[in-house]
């Protein structure tokens, strides 16, 4: 199944195992992710929200990915009991893919100022945020020969887009997130950067009112006024997560054909 994608093959990753946390299904990009590190020949352990079995367990045997564990984020029990099957499985592990996101429809449509609830902001942060600082501390542990961790990330953190409203405040938090855990995981030699994907059609996507035109609109306003692809995100995680990446740590890197940097659109592009 992972022959959907274009995904070079190789053996950067040979003798490296991890974690992707974040497949949903075939559209996932953490499943794009794990295509692509099979590809490069990295053994791997899949952490899933409970009750996605149906989902997973067919992608992960088409890559021969074994381990196949439920954790829910916001449960430390289960994200103990995960981490333990990891850890009794590998021992140690090289790296770790944080691909979670989560905010209540309500919240990612319409008014920013009207529609976030302490409720829902709080649920956003803590499964989109926390989550995150969390499981690089659980996977830390696991790496005493140093490591990379990513998570993924969108422009929202930085820009104020239509309807991503308490996501984008997420996403902010995320991306400092990623820098504090850079500083304090560097002197161990274990890297932590993010990426900043451009929109693409997934589970989530979908969960955001206006989702299509952020899919549009990221597309006409990029600089190569194409969509952002899997193999892209991939290939980038591939980077961080490989030797290839070494010196790189505390980065957001945006992976969007450009979408990022550009100023005024075209008159045509509306
Ligand atoms: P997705 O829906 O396939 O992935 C989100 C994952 O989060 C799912 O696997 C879901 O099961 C998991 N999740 C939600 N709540 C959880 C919980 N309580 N415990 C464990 N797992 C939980 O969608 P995606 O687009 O692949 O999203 C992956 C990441 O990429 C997210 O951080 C998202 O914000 C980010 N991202 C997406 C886009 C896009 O346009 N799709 C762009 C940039 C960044």
């Amino acid at each position: 199944m992972a022959d959907e994608f274009d995904m070079p093959k190789g053996d950067l990753m040979a003798g490296k195992r991890g974690v992707v946390m974040g497949v949903a299904n075939h559209q996932s990009i953490a499943w794009g992710i794990a295509s692509q590190l099979a590809a490069q020949g990295a053994e791997m352990a899949f952490l899933h929200l409970p009750g996605m079995e149906r989902r997973v367990q067919p992608l992960a045997d088409s890559i021969g990915v074994k381990q196949v564990i439920p954790a829910d984020v916001t449960d430390d029990a289960s994200m103990t009991e995960a981490f333990g099957a990891v850890e009794k499985a590998f021992g140690t592990i090289d790296f770790f893919v944080h691909s979670v996101a989560f905010a209540n429809k309500d919240e990612i449509k319409g008014s920013f100022v009207e529609n976030t609830t302490r409720e829902g902001f709080l649920r956003a942060m803590d499964i989109s945020v926390f989550s995150f600082v969390d499981s690089a501390r659980r996977s830390a542990a696991l790496m005493p020969n140093g490591g990379s961790i990513i998570c993924m990330t969108y422009l929202g953190a930085e820009r104020a887009i239509p309807n991503y409203n308490t996501m984008g405040v997420a996403k902010a938090a995320l991306e400092s997130a990623t820098r504090y855990a850079a500083r304090d995981l560097g002197p161990k030699k274990i890297r932590v950067n993010a990426i900043s994907a451009g929109a693409m059609r997934t589970l989530s996507l979908a969960g955001i009112s206006g989702g299509r035109s952020m899919l549009a609109q990221g597309r006409s306003l990029s600089a190569m006024k194409e969509d952002t692809s899997m193999e892209g995100v991939a290939g980038c995680a591939l980077w961080l997560l490989s030797d290839l990446g070494r010196s790189t740590t505390g980065e957001v890197v945006h992976v969007d054909a450009g979408f990022h940097m550009m100023g005024l659109g075209s008159e045509d592009e509306g």
